[in-house]
């Protein structure tokens, strides 16, 4: 497998070693398309409507048929509309662990939960990480970080989850991804189990919630639909399919918009943020990057209305309805792309009302990483209050390990000395 790959260009196949067939109003493509990238394995997309070699390939391994999506793997097998669970055999993704009783178990393997894992395997405590996606959270799809201590030339967010990657496996934790974690409940006798998607139950002593936040939509009508076909929420994921071309949108003038704008002005003529207030929010020194930029365009006090596909069943963005905020008058453009970078929700849905979250959905903690319930912690993004950088994520993640350690240390000792449950 192949950490921090995204998907290739159309047409420059050889360089991935898995090759997608498949069609942008193929809902299955999508969806494939997804799990490949969640899982950051490279592949190389071929959109079969108008590329006949694309689809004499598909024919020709479907004895005839045009079953999409088709996905051809390195030692030339290849699988006919996979689910998400055959393309992780496939893969050789482990999706059951080992033993069923650990010391801790992180839901979450971002910079925060691998930096746990690390810190937790250095004091012996067995180890299980559990993600849902791929191993590196968001710093595993970020291009490029150059506010990272000890990058002075900034280091590629791949790169980077790599390397959390391996020396968490270094120190023996067991890693888990593909596998989403559905539910967190105290058993009592001081015993947390975890369930899984896959219905699994692990039992631990200490749970750490490390899941991060996840991009926030604008809900516009068409939205949905258009998602990888025309929208996207990932610059570096998805920019460079935009090479050549002469418009792209950024909805959101915060820091992220700014940021991925100014990254996206390689790949176009003009990039357009669109922002509901009267004025940018993003950072000062971004502001003026943006105003100095000549490719950079700034529109005010205006929303997106609605997403419309191209005429023709293509399935692809054609047009964006934008409406003045001030007048509400409708006005069109025609964007090759649009890229959404309107906030973020933390991923705490799973938790029900078993665990108490703050007024954002954020997971409430104490001083000591502590969430309602006792035994469970919660650092990283998801934390209420944390300040959502990879060097923070980090930072918690090292100093929740040592309140980790401490927990358990203390229900030892009150075990040996016959006190509590
Ligand atoms: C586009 C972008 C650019 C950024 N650039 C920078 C930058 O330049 N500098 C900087 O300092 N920071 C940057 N950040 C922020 C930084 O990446 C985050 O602060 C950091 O990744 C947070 O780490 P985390 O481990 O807390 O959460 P995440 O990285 O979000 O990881 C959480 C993990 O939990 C998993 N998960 C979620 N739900 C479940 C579940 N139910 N079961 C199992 N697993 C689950 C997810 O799949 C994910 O892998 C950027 C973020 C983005 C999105």
């Amino acid at each position: 497998m192949t950490y921090g790959a995204r998907e290739s260009e159309e047409g420059s196949g050889s360089m991935a070693d898995i090759q997608v067939y498949g069609a942008t109003w193929c809902p299955d493509c999508r969806r494939a398309k997804k799990f490949l990238s969640d899982q950051r394995v490279a592949f190389a997309w071929h959109d079969i409507d108008g590329d006949d070699a694309g689809l004499r390939e598909v024919e020709t391994r479907n004895g005839g048929k045009r079953i999409i999506p088709t996905v051809v793997f390195a030692d030339g097998s290849h699988l006919a509309e996979p689910s998400n669970e055959e393309l992780a055999d496939k893969l050789g993704l482990a999706r059951s662990a080992m033993q069923h009783v650990y010391d801790l178990v992180i839901v979450g393997g971002g910079p925060t939960g691998l930096t746990t894992a690390i810190y937790a395997a250095r004091e012996n405590l067995e180890t299980l990480v559990i993600d849902s996606k791929g191993l590196g959270g968001q710093a595993g799809v970020t291009e490029r970080l150059d506010n990272y201590p000890g990058f002075p030339e900034g280091i590629g967010g791949a790169e980077l989850a790599n390397r959390f990657v391996k020396q968490a496996e270094r120190y023996g934790d067991e890693l888990l991804q593909a596998v989403s974690v559905t539910s967190i409940t105290d058993e009592g006798h001081r015993e947390l189990d975890v369930e899984t998607a896959t219905g699994e139950h692990y039992h631990a002593r200490a749970v750490l919630i490390a899941t991060g936040s996840s991009y926030r939509r604008t809900d516009a009508e068409g939205e949905d639909e258009l998602i990888g076909a025309g929208v996207h929420f990932c610059a570096t994921c998805d920019g460079p399919f935009y090479k050549g071309s002469r418009e792209l949108l950024v909805v959101g003038g915060g820091n992220s918009g700014l940021e991925e704008g100014l990254f996206l002005t390689q790949f176009t003529d003009t990039v357009v943020v669109v922002e509901r207030g009267d004025r940018l929010r993003g950072s000062k020194l971004l502001q003026d990057k943006v105003e100095n930029h000549a490719k950079m365009q700034v529109l005010l006090e205006h929303g997106v209305a609605a997403f419309r596909p191209k005429d023709g069943g293509s399935g692809k963005l054609g047009t964006v309805e934008l409406e003045d905020l001030k007048t509400g008058e409708r006005s069109e453009r025609h964007p090759d792309g649009v890229f959404v970078f309107v906030g973020l929700d933390p991923n705490t849905g799973f938790l029900g009302d078993r665990i108490a979250l703050d007024d954002r959905r954020f997971v409430a903690t104490d001083q000591t990483f502590m969430t309602s319930v006792p035994g469970v912690f919660a650092a990283g993004d998801v934390r209420g209050g944390s300040t959502k950088q990879l060097a923070s994520a980090v930072g918690e993640g090292a100093a929740v390990a040592i309140q980790i350690r401490g927990h358990l240390y203390r229900i030892d000792r009150e075990r040996d000395e016959g006190i509590g449950a």
